[in-house]
């Protein structure tokens, strides 16, 4: 990238670089940090480390990486334990997300605790040792991502939760949220989240700098603790450990589960993660179901006149808190309006004949959104969010009967390359294009002839163009997406160990109902093998007492509740050897064979499904056929 991107795109991009309210928000309130910002697990492997990001540390951006996103990378290096106000404090940088912490009467009510158990409990720690050594009386889950809720193993137990030391908060329809994104297409959405938050790639100025809403997801261990009060009203309240908490209710906005809530006592409001120092994802590149920004920005709309005029101060789930009424209601106000934009316009032009790529291309929020550092598409993008705007209400297929049926990839890039005079007249133009800085037509081209043929220089020349988008673009996941892709296309794609590829964890499976785990192996049924095969199979917990059946027939598994007369096989087990199985904690022979499982009838028909159900493929290739 030339320096003279880097000043054209300053001077073009309207923002105020002199402004330092971010800086100086991202620090108030400092309390303490850790000696070394590094939180391992039990073997001792770094679970969490910052220290890889000492290149940061510079101000001035490198040639090879935009300098918004440089700004923002740097914004997301405070790490520490913040006052936010009396009895409001907050850890920040020990993960992805921000895990809050409320001084109740007699304990600490932790909100959205981290991804992982190892920094949950380090960041509590870090609170006693600090502020004041008191057990854990309650826990908000924002939202079912699993950024606010994977950690909580950190900082409470179930027993905590049976003894009736601890309670649990959770929006409506939290469980059914959190399980369904995580575990029916959890493999290929974590295979592409690798790409979004670069995982995989080295830190450093050409390679991972920053994933928007915080440096990196940790890569440790995964909990889950079942709520037991859920909110389902605005304007609920609850008295928790002394202290109120008014609720507002966001289903189908940022998460398909999430709330925001506020602390009268301290004029404090938790907009979860519907607000956030960037332009949120309405689709998310790793893969999700399309969000709506209508409601969204509609949610936000509710939440400033529930809460703004008594509220001193807006604290989030990532990044640092707002302060002064007037700036949080300006935040609050420009957040709204920019999704409300987004929708808005976007469906206008639908309603001319637009398609999602036509409307996108030539998107611009006006100067009095754009301008805003916390507008920034850091996240989500004008670009892709406008695109997901178009598919939530017209779907992938643009009305084009041309794009209705075309050629897959392989074959059409085969054909693509016959027809541009081959694989060396087709190089010899996409360099030229390359030379002149052409490089998303550069991609877009290439890319036939690396699905075409196994060509070394294609792959290569196609790994350069994407770096220089990598290098140039403001947004984060932008960035990971094109430097993991030419990282695959330059090495092919390398098994790495990273945490949660493939099947769920098992802390959350075990608090799956077994409707959903019934559900997860159906998905794993091979259809066409399946073909002409019928079985009838009762299943029996052998510690719940419940029963179910499992009926196989036209290649699908169908499940009920309760056990079938006549069925071919009756198997009896405790539910925690079916949850390990699931999980691939264990595997289905051996535990067969350590006689926690009882089978009476027609043992070959369980045999016989076990093999109809596919193993899921985690390291699948995505820049390459
Ligand atoms: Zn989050």
């Amino acid at each position: 990238m030339s320096e003279f991107f880097d000043k054209e795109f300053r001077s073009a991009s309207g923002l105020d670089w002199d402004d330092t309210t971010d800086d100086e928000g991202s620090r108030r309130g400092f309390i303490a940090g850790l000696d070394e910002m590094v939180i391992k697990g039990k073997d001792g492997a770094a679970v969490w480390d910052l220290r890889d990001y000492a290149f940061l540390q510079r101000e001035e951006a490198p040639a090879t990486v935009n300098p918004s996103l440089w700004r923002q990378a740097r914004l997301n290096m405070a790490a520490g334990l913040f006052k936010v106000t009396d009895r409001v404090y907050q850890v920040r940088g020990f993960d992805l997300s921000v895990v809050s912490f409320i001084q109740g009467d007699d304990g600490w009510i932790v909100i959205d605790p981290l991804i992982s158990k190892e920094c949950a409990a380090a960041a509590i720690d870090l609170v006693r040792r600090q502020v004041e050594d008191r057990p854990v009386s309650a826990v908000i889950y924002t939202h079912s991502h699993i950024d606010h809720f994977g950690g909580v193993g950190g900082v409470i137990s179930r027993e905590d939760v049976t003894a009736g030391r601890a309670r649990v908060i959770a929006p409506q329809g939290f469980m059914e949220a959190a399980i369904s994104e995580n575990l029916i297409a959890g493999t290929a959405m974590t295979r592409r989240a690798a790409y979004m938050y670069g995982s995989l790639l080295p830190r450093g100025p050409k390679g991972q700098v920053d994933a928007a809403l915080g440096k990196m997801a940790s890569q440790g261990t995964v909990t889950m603790v079942v709520p037991t009060d859920y909110v389902d009203t605005t304007g609920a309240e609850m008295k928790v450990d002394g202290v109120d908490i008014v609720f507002q209710v966001t289903p189908g906005t940022e998460a398909p589960a999430e709330m925001n809530f506020f602390f009268p006592a301290f004029s404090a409001l938790c907009m979860a993660e519907n607000c956030s120092h960037n332009m949120h994802n309405i689709l998310t590149l790793r893969g999700a179901q399309v969000r709506d920004a209508r409601a969204w920005s509609n949610y936000l709309d509710e939440a400033i006149g529930l809460f703004g005029s008594e509220s001193e101060l807006v604290f989030t789930s990532h990044h640092w808190p707002v302060w002064g009424r007037e700036r949080l209601l300006e935040y609050m106000k420009k957040q709204r309006d920019m999704y409300r934009y987004l929708h808005d316009q976007t469906v206008r032009m639908i309603n001319r004949g637009d398609t999602g790529i036509e409307i996108a291309e030539n998107f611009e929020l006006p100067d009095d959104l754009a301008r805003e550092w916390y507008n920034r598409g850091y996240y989500g993008s004008v670009n892709h969010n406008v695109k997901a705007i178009y598919q939530r209400y017209m779907g992938c297929f643009d009305g084009n009967p041309a794009h209705l049926h075309p050629l897959p990839h392989v074959e059409a890039g085969r054909k693509y390359v016959e027809y541009m005079g081959g694989a060396d007249a087709l190089l010899a133009k996409a360099r030229e294009a390359y030379a002149k800085g052409e490089y998303r037509w550069v991609a877009q081209v290439v890319n036939h002839l690396v699905f075409a043929e196994d060509n070394e220089q294609a792959r290569s020349l196609q790994a350069d163009a994407l770096e220089q988008m990598g290098y140039q673009t403001e947004n984060a996941t932008w960035r990971n997406f094109y430097l993991s892709g030419a990282m695959e296309l330059r090495d092919g794609v390398k098994e790495a160990q990273i945490a949660g590829t493939g099947a769920a964890p098992l802390d959350i499976v075990a608090c799956l109902g077994p409707e959903m785990i019934f559900d997860a192996m159906a998905v794993h049924l091979n259809g066409p093998k399946a073909a002409g095969k019928k079985a009838v199979i009762n299943l029996r917990f052998t510690d719940t007492g419940q029963e179910y059946h499992l009926l196989l027939e036209n290649s699908v598994l169908n499940h009920g509740e309760g056990a079938l007369e006549g069925a071919d096989v009756t198997m009896s087990l405790p539910r925690a050897t079916l949850d390990a199985i699931v999980a691939g904690a264990a595997d289905p022979k051996a535990a067969f064979g350590s006689g926690a499982v009882s089978v009476e009838g027609d043992g070959g028909k369980l045999g016989e499904l076990f093999s109809l159900l596919d193993a899921d493929v985690f390291w699948f290739n995505i820049v390459t056929p």
